[in-house]
């Protein structure tokens, strides 16, 4: 079978049927994006989501919008950026703005162990420090709070110099739940949520890729 790449919209759109997914609008004109804010709370994301674009922040392509009197000016920067990049944009995409620690969890299918769940930290130095744990499919909880031991970034998650708490509880539940996925849905090749986003409350997946096939 042909193998095929769900990007933001679509991944999450699936993904919101079995994990916390933050909210999120697709909007296909940036007029509908004055409408549609009004569903959200400030500060809130927009990202442009198009089929020739994949690392949306390299081009400028993901803001945080604080307070509703910069929407314009914002909408106008994205919109600029759309058409410098010569981007086939399927819409803006409107997001609930998620406080707290950036993870990477994912999936990847081994040729010989099957389908791993992965857990690294993540943020901007993740591509540097490789702080990454793996377990085949599917997990228990004691196995997941090994996952999370093996981080060299716990420490971090734990409240280091008073930044915030993870709710690890939470994530416990999060990757016990994608270790089960690839059983529910066995044409999930990859996927890759990269940020999920954890604070001392919840978890939300704020953006995500799957391949299929
Ligand atoms: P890409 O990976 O294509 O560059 P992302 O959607 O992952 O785009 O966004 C880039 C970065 O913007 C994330 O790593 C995160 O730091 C921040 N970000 C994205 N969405 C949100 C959100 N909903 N709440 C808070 N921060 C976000
Ligand atoms: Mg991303």
């Amino acid at each position: 079978m042909q193998k095929e790449v769900w990007t933001e919209v679509k991944a999450e759109d699936f993904l919101q049927k079995y994990l916390p997914v933050a909210k999120h609008i697709l909007c296909k004109k940036p007029e509908d994006v004055v409408k549609e804010c009004k569903k959200f709370s400030f500060p809130l994301v927009l990202k442009l989501s198009a089929k020739n674009l994949v690392h949306k922040s390299d081009i400028g392509a993901v803001t945080v919008v604080k307070h509703p009197d910069e929407l314009q000016m914002k909408l106008d920067i994205l919109m600029a950026a759309a058409k410098k990049y010569k981007l086939i944009l399927e819409g803006i995409l409107v997001q609930e703005y998620i406080e707290g620690h950036q993870l990477i969890i994912g999936i990847k299918r081994d040729p010989t162990f099957g389908h791993c769940v992965m857990l690294g930290s993540g943020g901007i130095f993740v591509e540097m420090i490789k702080d990454v744990a793996f377990r085949v499919c599917p997990i228990t909880d004691d196995d997941a709070q090994e996952m999370i031991n093996e981080l060299k970034g716990k420490r971090i998650l734990e409240g280091y110099r008073g930044g915030i708490k993870a709710n690890l509880g939470e994530l416990r539940k999060i990757l016990v739940k994608v270790s089960l996925l690839p059983k529910k849905v066995p044409k999930i090749d990859e996927l890759d949520i990269n940020p999920f986003i954890l604070n001392s409350k919840t978890g939300k997946v704020v953006d995500a890729r799957i391949v299929v096939g």
